[in-house]
C-alpha cells in the first residue's frame, strides 16, 4: 500500500484544489441554493475521476442525487461491489457575521481550510475520490467495484431517500457500504459510528385570528402565541421525560455490547460545558449515565418559535398566529411516523385539536451489530491507518439515512472519515485539517484493498 499513501502525500494539493472547487459551489438543500450548478458540478468531479457518473432525478421533485460507478479493473463480474454514502449539500451559513471567511470561499488560515462542506461532507468526498484516484494512477485501476452515492438532500432531512431507494434500489446495492462521518475524536483516537438516531421534525402552528389585533384587545380576544406555548408545555415534563401516550413504546434496553462501547467512550463533558458555555447538563447528568443519555435517549426539541413582532422597539400587537419547530430525535425502536400519529392523538387529548402538525422531516434510525466482520475489518484498517484501536458508538446522536441503506437494501454499514470535533460541522467556521483529510483519504485506500481482498 506504500505507493498508495505515497501517491495521497504528493498530490494532496490536487485533492484539496477539488475539495475547493465543491465547496465553492453552494448547495444549501434546506433553502435549495445553488441547485442550478452543484450536482453538475458533483458529476463533473466524479467523471474527472474516473466514475461513469449520472444526476439522478429524486421523486417528488427532490434535489437530485449524483451516482458514480467505477467497475473494478480485472474481473468485475466477480469482485465485490463497496458503496460510498455521501452527500453534496450543507447546511444553512448562517449566522454570516460569525464567519471570519465568506463559506463559499475556500480558505486557508494556518493548518486549517475554512468554508461551508468543508467537513460535512465534502470533505469525505474530497478524501475518498484522492484514495481512488491513487489506485487508478499507480495500479491502473480500483481492485473491487465502487459506488459513489451522493445525496443532495442529507441536511434537509432526506424526506425523498425512502422514495428513491424503492424506485431505484437495486442500482445502488452493495455488498458492504461505508457511511459518511468517522474520523478522530478529541484524544486523536480514530472513532466509527455504527448507527444514527433517527428523526421527526414537525411544524406546528395555530391561528386565533383572521388578522393581528391591537394588543389592547387582549382583553378580549384568544391568544395564539399562549395557546401554543401552553400546547408545547404538554409534551415535556421539567425532567426531561417525553409525555407523548406510547412515546417509549418498544424502546428495549441496549445489548451489553452497545452500553460496554458507551462506557468506553472519552469523557467530553468538560469540552461540552466549555463549548456550549452552561454550568452543566440536563438532570445534573455526568459521566457514564450522560453518554447513555445522549445515545440512547430520544428527545423532543423546540427548533424554532415564532409569533408577533421581535424588531426593534416595542410594537403593541395580539399576533394571529403562533408557529413552532419540533424535532425528535428517535432511537432503533421507533418509527417516525408511529409518533407523528402519536403527537396528533396526544394533543387532540388534551384540547388542543386546532394546533395544525406539519411533518417536514421524516428518517428512521438505524444501528449495525456490533460484532459484524464488515465493521471488524473497519476497524481493524482503522487502528493499522491511525495506529491506535478505533472508539466506536452504538449510535450517533445525529440522524442520517442509514436505515434505507442498511435495513431497505440489506447491507453492512461502518464509517470512516475525516471529521474531528474541531471542525465545526453545521457551524460558522467550518474547518478540516490537512492532517485529517489525509488520514481519511488513507482509510479510505486501506479499506478499499481490504475489502477486495477479504470480501471477494
Ligand atoms: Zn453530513
Amino acid at each position: 500500500m506504500n505507493e498508495i499513501y505515497s501517491h495521497i502525500e504528493s498530490h494532496v494539493d490536487e485533492s484539496i484544489q477539488q475539495l475547493f472547487e465543491l465547496v465553492r459551489q453552494p448547495s444549501i438543500s434546506t433553502q435549495k441554493v445553488g441547485f442550478d450548478k452543484a450536482p453538475g458540478v458533483m458529476k463533473e468531479l466524479l467523471e474527472r475521476n474516473g466514475f461513469d457518473a449520472e444526476i439522478v432525478p429524486v421523486p417528488n421533485d427532490g434535489l437530485p442525487t449524483v451516482y458514480g460507478y467505477m467497475a473494478a479493473s480485472e474481473n468485475p463480474e466477480t469482485a465485490p461491489t463497496l458503496l460510498f454514502y455521501c452527500h453534496y449539500d450543507v447546511q444553512p451559513v448562517d449566522p454570516l457575521d460569525l464567519w471570519d471567511t465568506d463559506p463559499f470561499e475556500p480558505t486557508q488560515v494556518g493548518d486549517r481550510l475554512y468554508g461551508r462542506g468543508m467537513s460535512d461532507d465534502k470533505g469525505n468526498i474530497g478524501a475518498r475520490l484522492a484514495a481512488i484516484r491513487a489506485f487508478i494512477d499507480e495500479r491502473g485501476g480500483v481492485p473491487c467495484n465502487i459506488k459513489m452515492f451522493c445525496e443532495g438532500e442529507e441536511e434537509s432531512g432526506s424526506i425523498n431517500l425512502p422514495d428513491l431507494i424503492a424506485e431505484r434500489g437495486d442500482d445502488f446495492k452493495a455488498d458492504a457500504c461505508i457511511w459518511e462521518g468517522g474520523g478522530r475524536n478529541l484524544n486523536d483516537d480514530p472513532f466509527m459510528y455504527l448507527g444514527l438516531k433517527g428523526v421527526l421534525g414537525v411544524g406546528l402552528s395555530v391561528r386565533m385570528l383572521s388578522g393581528d389585533a391591537h394588543s389592547s384587545y387582549a382583553a378580549i380576544l384568544p391568544s395564539a402565541a399562549w395557546r401554543l406555548l401552553r400546547a408545547l408545555q404538554t409534551i415535556k415534563d421539567e425532567d426531561e421525560n417525553i409525555l407523548i401516550d406510547g412515546f417509549y413504546d418498544g424502546i428495549t434496553e441496549p445489548s451489553p455490547e452497545a452500553i460496554a462501547a458507551v462506557e468506553a467512550l472519552p469523557d467530553d463533558a468538560p469540552e461540552w460545558l466549555d463549548t456550549f458555555g452552561v454550568s452543566g447538563f440536563v438532570k445534573g447528568l455526568d459521566g457514564e449515565d450522560l453518554r447513555k443519555q445522549l445515545t440512547f435517549q430520544p428527545t423532543a426539541n423546540i427548533a424554532g418559535l415564532d409569533s408577533g413582532y421581535q424588531d426593534a422597539g416595542l410594537k403593541t400587537v395580539l399576533p394571529a398566529e403562533a408557529k413552532a419547530k419540533m424535532d425528535f430525535r428517535l432511537v432503533p425502536e421507533q418509527r417516525p411516523y408511529d409518533i407523528v400519529e402519536k403527537l396528533r392523538k396526544h394533543l387532540d387529548k388534551h384540547g388542543f385539536e386546532d394546533v395544525e402538525i406539519e411533518v417536514l422531516g421524516a428518517v428512521n434510525p438505524y444501528r449495525t451489530d456490533l460484532n459484524s466482520p464488515w465493521v471488524q475489518l473497519v476497524a481493524e484498517t482503522a487502528e493499522e491507518i491511525y495506529g491506535r484501536k478505533p472508539v466506536m458508538t452504538p449510535n450517533m446522536a445525529g440522524t442520517g439515512p442509514m436505515f434505507d441503506f442498511g435495513d431497505t437494501l440489506g447491507m453492512p454499514i461502518a464509517t470512516s472519515g475525516i471529521d474531528h470535533p474541531s471542525h465545526k460541522i453545521h457551524a460558522p467556521n467550518e474547518n478540516i485539517t490537512v492532517e485529517d483529510f489525509l488520514l481519511g483519504a488513507k482509510h479510505a485506500a486501506l479499506i478499499i484493498e481490504r475489502f477486495a481482498r477479504d470480501w471477494g
